[in-house]
């Protein structure tokens, strides 16, 4: 078994990046810059921000976040997007979710200029997606296929079942691996909450993406052996023996599956660094093509 180091390798990328910021400065071009729109104060989502602008800190960007009260109204909030589409200094923006129930999180992603929308979730970024034209590639899927891409794992012919089928991730992450480019051109089973035989579905797996937020749900008798398994649920549960009070567990019961992988990612240094280098990525893009514009 072969550990997939997200970590590792969101570092090269970062490094990489870095290395293209100083080069737009040398050419007398400004720094790109990101911004983080958060509204209330759930705690994971903070923790998330917080890691986004000190990645953006490490490779040259400048940031800048945005808090918003959690009683912050669906009209207030488009009104600050329709500022950050409007506003030159900002290369991309993300919208933290998930957000306060009295905001509908789609008019939120549709009012966001596909131009700025680093994190790829609007329809046009989506739309391009699924022709193979030039787009932001949601973080996610696209921090996995960088993964598999320098680790150099085959993919062609393979059978990839995607557990999950989230616009963000699920979705995204099928269509990406049955594309004609490498990685990719595996032939893609969907699962999801109504899949039956899902055992026997996920056991005909040579590639298992999880994404489905329920902690451990794959166990070691739904995994062929040797098969590449990417974990990239995540979710707090409570543990008191640590100083924050919790830890995140992915949907993979990681322990008793990893003997049986040729690789596997961990909940911890897997898909998360991997996200956040995407993202970086994406914003990087955002600059040069607004520069080149
Ligand atoms: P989501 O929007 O809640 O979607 C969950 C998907 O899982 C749905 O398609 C759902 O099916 C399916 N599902 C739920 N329970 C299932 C079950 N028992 N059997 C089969 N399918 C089931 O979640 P998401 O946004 O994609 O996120 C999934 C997980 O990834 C979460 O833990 C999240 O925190 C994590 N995540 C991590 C990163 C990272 O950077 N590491 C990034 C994004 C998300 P239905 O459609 O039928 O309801």
């Amino acid at each position: 078994m072969q550990l997939l180091d997200g970590t590792a390798c969101s570092q090269q990328i970062r490094k990489e990046i870095a290395t293209e910021v100083e080069a737009l400065i040398t050419q007398g071009k400004r720094a790109p810059h990101l911004a983080a729109v958060l509204v209330g104060d759930d705690g994971a989502s903070q923790n998330y921000v917080g890691m986004k602008v000190r990645d953006c800190e490490e490779v040259g960007f400048g940031s800048t976040t945005i808090r918003l009260d959690a009683n912050t109204t669906e009209d207030e909030l488009l009104a600050k997007i329709a500022e950050l589409n409007a506003y030159d200094g900002i290369d991309g923006f993300i919208v933290q979710l998930p957000l306060p129930p009295q905001i509908d999180e789609n008019k939120v992603i549709l009012a966001i200029d596909p131009s700025k929308d680093v994190d790829g979730f609007c329809p046009e970024n989506v739309g391009n997606l699924s022709l193979g034209l030039p787009t932001f590639i949601s973080a996610t899927p696209n921090g996995i296929m960088e993964l598999l891409r320098r680790y150099k794992v085959e993919t062609e012919g393979k059978h990839c079942v995607v557990l999950g089928r989230s616009n963000i991730v699920g979705t995204p992450m099928a269509v990406l691996m049955s594309r004609n480019t490498n990685p990719g051109n595996a032939t893609v089973t969907i699962a999801h909450s109504r899949t039956k035989n899902l055992k026997e579905v996920c056991l005909s797996a040579d590639i298992l993406i999880v994404a489905i937020g329920k902690t451990e749900f794959v166990t070691a008798d739904m995994v062929k052996p040797g098969a590449v398994v990417i974990d990239v649920g995540q979710t707090r549960v409570p543990d008191s023996s640590r100083k924050s009070g919790f830890r995140n567990v992915g949907d993979v019961d990681f322990e008793n599956v990893k003997d049986k992988c040729s690789y596997i990612t961990y909940v911890t240094g897997g898909v998360g660094p991997m996200t956040r280098a995407s993202l970086l990525q994406n914003t990087l893009k955002a600059c040069q093509r607004r520069s080149n514009s």
